[in-house]
């Protein structure tokens, strides 16, 4: 997986040049895209086209061709566009103030604590969930193995 959003070979929708991220201004002509033409250009990347759909399409604008897409294609992007931060905040690791607050939760009150912030993040933080985990089962094994110790210091004693 890389870091941050991953810049792939695109087209300018209003003059057909190469350019290196769908939403950089284009070189050539100095567009932005901004506002709804942002899934337009998205569209005009290699996030939706292969290489030579995205060689076909920069000739097409070229020739003076509107880009038109329709609204299925333009939702499409759209969500693809949105899905970005939401990756982004899956591979973000648990902050270090928040790890000794899971840790500390788990050796003063109960483990339950660290099992239930594994639980509320798995889906939107899976490595902030992991890492949770990763606080809470080893100390989690430690208190049942000295309960154990102590269940069966009582039956022989
Ligand atoms: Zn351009």
């Amino acid at each position: 997986m890389s870091a941050g959003p991953a810049r792939l070979p695109a087209v300018c929708h209003r003059c057909g040049s190469d350019k290196l991220g769908a939403l950089v201004p284009c070189k050539t002509c100095g567009y932005v895209p901004s506002g709804a033409d942002r899934t337009v250009a998205w569209l005009f990347s290699e996030h939706h086209l292969s290489g030579p759909e995205l060689v076909a399409a920069a000739e097409r604008v070229r020739a003076g061709e509107r880009p038109e897409p329709s609204r299925a294609l333009r939702e499409q992007a759209r969500l693809a566009m949105g899905a970005a931060p939401t990756l982004e905040r899956a591979a973000q690791p648990l902050s270090l103030s928040h790890k000794l607050l899971i840790f500390f939760a788990n050796l003063l009150l109960t483990t339950l604590a660290g099992y239930a912030v594994w639980f509320g993040l798995r889906e939107s933080r899976p490595r902030a969930a992991r890492e949770a985990l990763l606080l809470t089962v080893p100390l989690s094994a430690l208190f049942s193995l000295l309960w154990t110790l102590e269940q069966l210091r009582e039956l022989l004693g």
